[in-house]
């Protein structure tokens, strides 16, 4: 099984936070040395997964079984779903989101809710239209409605403008701080044109790791409180926001979306600038190298620490809405207006 030079330097964007995948060591040949894999999945077919943290040797079928199973679980722990939703899914092209694409298209069958995809398209030349078609290829094949949008429809100006005038101007921001609350926000807009109640996104448990330890070095309570996956269904939201990955490690989406053929992006962003996140991944990865079953674990605890916030927090009981555009926010002020007046001579 040899798939490091196909995702070996891919990008992807997660929370406006850019990630350099690395070789993975499920990317490495099996090791059938490593003390509990096995030769064969219990199944008795060949084993081309080996779960490191559970013991488990897996065939194709069966890590595609578990794939999604560990899916459906993490839905119905956390009542992400309803009969009758309309679901837009956040696909931009890299591995985990069309992973959940195709996941959440299968398990979704005959549940009564409907599926979109939502693209959206930041306006950087020569990178973004590989992934775009990737999206509508799939999209395609599984026959789910596609609504591609961009900054220019939404925010009146493409990434590419806005990074040029932010060098013009002479200001500071980073290109992915400028990138990732449009990115979010575009969502938003464009989940309200779908007409969508729900937006899945691809996090997963990696990402949540991550955003965990970057908000608790920031000591942003309310983020770390947003991580509870409850959190959203407050009836306070118009829009659910769900992610139905967020138990599975990263480098299992990698596999699945390498096993299923499906198209990913390959290119990096050419805005791409390193940031602690990727610091981070990297720690988290050696920790996980050593000690198997690290991040799950920690994922628990993260989840209890969120949850409890929620509870015990005085300030949790209100939303604090944007004073410029009436959006929910952590400050009085929300990062996209704070962004469009950085930028908004390019609109
Ligand atoms: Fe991702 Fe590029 Fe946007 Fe940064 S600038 S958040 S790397 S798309």
């Amino acid at each position: 099984m040899k798939a490091n030079n196909a995702i070996g330097e891919s990008t992807l964007c997660i929370q406006g936070e850019p990630i350099k995948l690395e070789s993975d060591p499920v990317f490495e040949p099996l090791s059938l040395s490593k003390p509990k894999a096995s030769p064969q999945c219990k199944c008795g077919a060949r084993t081309v997964y080996f779960r490191a943290y559970n013991g488990q040797s897996l065939c194709a079928k069966c890590f595609n079984e578990s794939i999604l199973e560990k899916t459906k679980k993490t839905i119905s722990k956390y009542d992400m779903l309803h009969y009758g939703d309309r679901v837009g899914i956040a696909v931009s092209g890299g591995k985990d989101s069309t992973s959940l694409l195709y996941v959440l298209n299968e398990i979704m069958k005959g549940h009564g809710s409907k599926l979109y995809a939502l693209t959206i398209d930041e306006g950087i030349e020569e990178y973004r239209e590989e992934a775009i078609k990737n999206a509508e290829k799939l999209a395609e094949k599984l026959s789910v409605p596609l609504l591609i949008a961009s900054y220019k429809d939404f925010f009146g100006f493409t990434l590419d403008e806005a990074l040029e005038d932010r060098k013009e101007r002479g200001i500071k921001a980073t290109s992915c701080s400028v990138c990732g609350p449009l990115r979010r926000r575009s969502i938003d807009l464009a989940a309200e044109e779908l007409g969508v109640n729900v937006v899945a996104t691809a996090h997963n448990l990696d990402d949540v790791l991550q955003t965990f330890y970057i908000n608790l070095y920031a000591g942003d309570l309310e983020r770390i409180r947003w991580l509870d996956p409850t959190f959203r269904q407050n009836s306070q939201f118009k829009l659910r926001r769900i992610k139905p990955m967020m138990e599975i490690y990263e480098q299992e989406l990698a596999f699945f979306a390498y096993l299923n053929d499906l198209p990913f992006q390959s290119e990096s962003c050419p805005y791409m600038d390193e940031g602690i996140r990727t610091e981070i991944r990297v720690h988290l990865n050696e920790l996980e190298r050593k000690h198997p079953g690290v991040k799950y674990s920690t994922l628990k605890t993260i989840l209890g620490i969120a949850s409890s916030i929620q509870i015990d927090s005085e300030k949790s009981k209100k939303i604090m809405r944007c004073e410029k555009c009436g959006s929910v926010s952590t400050g009085r002020i929300c990062s996209v207006c704070q962004t469009l007046s950085l930028v908004s001579s390019s609109a």
